[in-house]
């Protein structure tokens, strides 16, 4: 089958944003409010002659400040089951909150290739903040800004190598 490239993180990181960057349209909905409950979104991409399936599972559940929510199982699911390549992304500009490192344990548990990026790194003053993410124990992170169309086609190019 198509390779299913899943792209997991915690609420309100840029996982709907990310997946539309890519895509290069709008087909997943982003929103500030994070929680909402939405379908799950695939959208079939090519890179340098290979097809994947890139796939949004967030939006799902609700919200809960301790735990890991509905929402972040219902990926880790996915991506269990189903991924081949597992796109972790956090927010650059927020940092390492609690629930990246429990999303980031799980995610240790999958025996496939997990990509960490850093997202909303808007501008070179948020670097450190994102290269702090190696932590997160998914080696040296992608800055990415969706805003300000950094790494797009570095992106695109590390998903392709990973399939
Ligand atoms: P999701 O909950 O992980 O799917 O996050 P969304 O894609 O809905 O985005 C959450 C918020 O982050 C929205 O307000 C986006 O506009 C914003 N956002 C997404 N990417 C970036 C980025 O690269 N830089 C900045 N500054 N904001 C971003
Ligand atoms: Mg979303």
């Amino acid at each position: 089958g198509i390779p299913q490239v899943a792209i997991v993180g915690r609420p309100n990181v840029g996982k709907s944003s990310l997946l539309n960057w890519l895509a290069g349209k709008r087909v997943a909905i982003v929103d500030d409010k994070p929680g909402v409950t939405r379908d799950r979104v695939f959208y079939l991409a090519e890179h340098n002659s290979r097809y994947f399936d890139l796939v949004d599972t967030g939006g799902m559940g609700h919200m809960d400040a301790d735990r890991l929510t509905d929402d972040i199982e219902e990926q880790i699911r996915f991506a269990i089951d189903s991924a081949d390549v597992v796109v972790f992304v956090a927010d650059a500009l927020e940092g390492i909150t609690t629930m990246d490192q429990e999303v980031a344990k799980e995610l240790r548990y999958l025996d496939k290739p997990v990509l960490c990026v850093a997202n909303k790194a808007d501008h070179e003053g948020v670097d450190p903040h994102a290269a702090d993410f190696h932590r997160l124990g998914h080696g040296a992170p992608l800055k990415v800004s969706t805003t300000q169309n950094r790494n797009r086609a570095v992106l695109l190019n590390r998903i392709a190598e990973l399939l």
